[in-house]
């Protein structure tokens, strides 16, 4: 398969922005130099540390979910290659930042340098526990979790804004994409079955 007929094919099923967004941003450029010609299939690739980039579909239904706007401050949680980063940064545009935070300090280095070869400026790639969250930026107008947690932790909750909205993994075993939207309190949508590998730290799975 080729990008256009992997993004053609997403029509429909998510907003027309995230598909520009992600005719913009070269998946190529963070996935494993021998999984190249892979970039375009629409599944997760090994990244190395037993980690995955997520399927291309998968980043398009997280970021439609999130209704992502210029200007907005966005924290993601498990940046692993950084491409989903990239792709959020697209959609929030100069103004706004990312802020990813990644366990494994190999693949923050991996990403950081992705990220400068797609020229992608509006990102920070940092290292730690992203599940207690980044109380140092907080608080996001949007929060985007690339690995299954066993509830929705509680700093997630606490750094998003009023009228923000969260998309996250939550399950054992079977896990459930989750749509979170603050306003007076919390509305919880379940969103569809899904597969990704444990958030793993503090509020999350334990090693
Ligand atoms: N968004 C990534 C991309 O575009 O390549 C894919 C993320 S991968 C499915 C999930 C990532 O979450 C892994 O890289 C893993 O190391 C990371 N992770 C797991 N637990 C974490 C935690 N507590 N804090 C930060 N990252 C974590």
């Amino acid at each position: 398969m080729n990008k256009k007929e992997l993004l053609e094919g997403m029509r429909g099923l998510v907003s027309d922005r995230v598909i520009l967004a992600m005719f913009r941003v070269p998946r190529e450029l963070f996935v494993p130099d021998d999984l190249r010609s892979k970039a375009y299939e629409d599944t997760p690739l090994p990244i190395g540390y037993g980690q995955t980039i997520s399927a291309p579909h998968m980043v398009a239904i997280m970021c439609s979910l999130l209704d992502l706007q210029e200007g907005m401050i966005v924290l993601e949680v498990g940046g692993g290659s950084g491409y989903h980063a990239a792709v959020i940064a697209d959609l929030i545009g100069a103004q706004g930042h990312v802020y990813s935070i990644e366990r494994i300090p190999g693949l923050v280095a991996q990403a950081r340098s992705n990220l400068e070869l797609a020229g992608i400026k509006n990102v920070t790639m940092i290292q730690g526990d992203g599940s207690i969250g980044l109380p140092e930026h907080a608080p996001y107008d949007r929060i985007s979790v690339a690995a299954a947690a066993p509830n929705v932790p509680e700093p997630f909750k606490q750094q998003l804004k009023i009228e923000g909205k969260m998309v996250l993994p939550v399950g054992r075993g079977y896990q459930e994409l989750l749509l979170v939207t603050r306003k007076n309190g919390f509305s919880v949508e379940q969103k569809m079955g899904v597969a990704f590998v444990p958030l793993v730290g503090e509020k999350g799975f334990k090693e």
